[in-house]
Formats: structure tokens, sequence, C-alpha cells
């Protein structure tokens, strides 16, 4: 196996790992915080019988935090579980290929993008990965 060979296969299965990490991120977050639902009320975001926060540049900064309050979690986590399940079940830890649609992750394979964007966000916003160049 070449060198360049390795890289593809080390960087398949990071990408995988990363998915499987997000899913923890998600998890582990929604775990410590208040009860839910939240909902934005003006510039703040309530959970049952309290505050969660105060949003104090706009009242869209209150709708957005409520939007994705810790109910979110858990499918959220599923998702990532999802990709992941499917991209070791999938995509060939040598070649890159994913039997599914028959492009290569990391050339012409988009299945996995936007979950591993979303992935990423997640984990550079939990300080679990810094911020990629
Ligand atoms: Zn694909």
């Amino acid at each position: 196996m070449s060198g360049i060979e390795r890289a593809i296969r080390a960087r398949i299965l990071r990408d995988r790992e990363l998915l499987r990490e997000a899913a923890a991120a998600v998890l582990d977050a929604a775990a410590v915080t208040s009860s839910t639902p939240w909902r934005p009320d003006g510039n703040s975001v309530n959970s049952p019988g309290t505050y969660v926060a105060i949003a104090y540049q706009c009242f869209g900064d209150a709708e957005w935090m409520a939007l994705t309050d810790p109910t979110l979690a858990e499918p959220l986590a599923a998702v990532f579980r999802e990709a992941a399940d499917e991209h070791e079940q999938h995509v060939d830890d040598d070649t890159g290929d994913h039997e599914r649609c028959g492009g290569t992750v990391l050339s012409d394979c988009s299945c996995f993008v936007a979950v591993y964007l979303m992935a990423v966000h997640l984990l550079v916003k939990a300080g679990r990965i810094p911020t990629p160049e």
C-alpha cells in the first residue's frame, strides 16, 4: 500500500469515527442542560419554570436557540450513528468506494458531505476538535 493509499484509508476511518464522536458530543451536551421544551419569549429562552438564556442581539437569536433545544440530541445522534454505520458497511476502507452510489468518498461521492459538515461544526463548537484549516 502506497503512502497516498494509507493516507486515504486513514482519512476514511477518521471520518467514520468523527461521525460517532459527534453523536456522543450531542448526547453528552444534552445530558447536562435545562429541561425541555425550550421556548423563545422575546429575547429570552425559557424552559419549564425557568430562564435558559437571554439573547441580547435580537429576538431571532432566542428563536434559533429554542429550535435547537436538547430534545434534538437523540435524533441528531441517530443521524450521525446511521451515517457512520452506512459508511462502515458500504464504503471500502482502502479505496473509499461507496457501493450504494458508485462513487468514491473524498472524490465524487457526496453522500456523507452534509452530515460530515454538521458533525465537524458541532465537534468544533463542543471543543472536541480544532477548527479545520
Ligand atoms: Zn456515496
